[in-house]
């Protein structure tokens, strides 16, 4: 039987190659539902290649234009409401959670009550509300399958290390675009330079995090609550061939390895237990030469800012999240600089009202508070 797929962000990066995935195994995969915010002819044409009965179209001013462009057998719905009705359907067997930003965490909800797996590329959902989410699956029993390919390499280490416990994970970085930028000229960057990342492609803000190196703080607090594992060692890998790496108490560590292709963490997400084929380079280990180093939080203060929103907890990495949405936004609108992401996330941190276990209500509410406040900070 297919298993039957919800993607919620289907015309964005993850979207675009989860739907590639779909389309080299039509026989192992049936996709009932897609959604965008915006892309309503790129939304309409992937409803027609796929023959997906449910689409959605997240601005309700599109919904006209989304309904006229659909084929005989596909309905349109517009509205974030509908998105949360629609993962629930009883013939969504597993969503992907591919939406940008915070804007993914609604959806994520209700998919989890509803019992759903998910397999999850919308990392500020974990960064947000990381405890309300896994607390919401564990109770549901809902799987929740990493998409983002460090945690996917992590979750594949694991399925070797049996009822042993980890001691350590090293994440790997990149480094971005501006790894061997000295500070002063990485003061001046533009978006456009921020936008050229050295070996992912990637849609806009998760291209600007990661030169920030806000991702890797994401990332590490996203491996924080999939795994529950603490000790976790950011190691930065230019090459982006190690996705990384588990160690065991005896020093022995266990790392993924391919040549990078989103294509793959998904499709393992998609089929896992089993693996499939995929049409993607081999790694060729004569011609591989693999460099490792510190990251630099001189240079990249937003991984700073990051661990010590991970350290006080409760509601803090939410406003950090919702702070650097506005600051990224503005950034790609060239109405501020670069170093002043960090220091509008800073500020916003700094004024933030704690509350150590936030509830759903609790982080809707921070998140406006922020954004509110990082707008004042522009
Ligand atoms: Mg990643």
């Amino acid at each position: 039987m297919k298993k039957r797929i919800a993607i919620l962000g289907a015309t964005g990066s993850i979207g675009t190659q989860t739907l590639d995935v779909v389309r080299q195994h039509p026989d192992r995969f049936e996709v009932v539902m897609i959604s965008a915010c915006s892309s309503v002819d790129l939304l309409a044409a992937q409803a027609r290649e796929f023959g997906v009965r449910d689409v959605v179209i997240v601005r309700e001013d599109l919904y006209g234009e989304l309904s006229s462009k659909l084929p005989a057998g596909s309905r349109a719905h517009s509205g974030g409401n509908a998105l949360e009705e629609l993962v629930c359907s009883p013939d969504v067997d597993i969503v992907v959670g591919a939406m940008v930003g915070f804007s993914g965490l609604r959806p994520t909800l209700a998919a989890l009550e509803a019992g759903k797996d998910i397999a999850l590329a919308n990392k500020e959902t974990l960064v947000a509300a990381g405890s309300i989410v896994m607390n919401l699956a564990k109770r549901k029993g809902a799987k929740i399958l990493p998409v983002d390919s460090e945690h996917s390499a992590i979750f594949q280490c694991l399925q070797a290390a049996g009822d042993n416990p980890v001691s350590k994970i090293h994440l790997t970085a990149s480094g971005g675009p501006f790894r061997t930028w000295p500070k002063e000229k990485i003061e001046t960057a533009t978006a456009a330079d921020a936008l050229k990342h050295p070996s992912w492609d990637m849609g806009a803000k998760v291209t600007i995090d990661s030169s920030t190196l806000m991702n890797k703080g994401f990332e590490v607090m996203e491996a924080k609550w999939l795994f529950g594992i603490k000790d976790v060692n950011v190691v930065v890998h230019p090459e982006s061939v190690i996705h990384s790496m588990i160690e065991f108490a005896d020093g022995s560590v266990i790392a993924q390895l391919a040549t990078p292709d989103m294509r793959l963490p998904i499709q393992y997400a998609l089929g896992y237990p089993g693996r499939m084929p995929l049409d993607t380079a081999r790694l060729d280990f004569r011609n591989l030469n693999l460099h490792f180093e510190e990251p630099d939080t001189r240079r990249f203060p937003c991984l700073e800012l990051a661990f010590k929103a991970m350290e006080r907890g409760g509601n803090i990495p939410c406003a950090l999240n919702a702070a650097n949405e506005i600051a990224v936004k503005a950034f790609l609108e060239g109405k501020v600089r670069f170093y002043d992401i960090p220091r509008i996330v800073f500020e916003v941190m700094d004024s933030a009202c704690f509350i150590a276990e936030p509830s759903t209500d609790d982080i809707f509410s921070t998140d406006s508070w922020a954004r509110a406040r990082a707008i004042e900070c522009l």
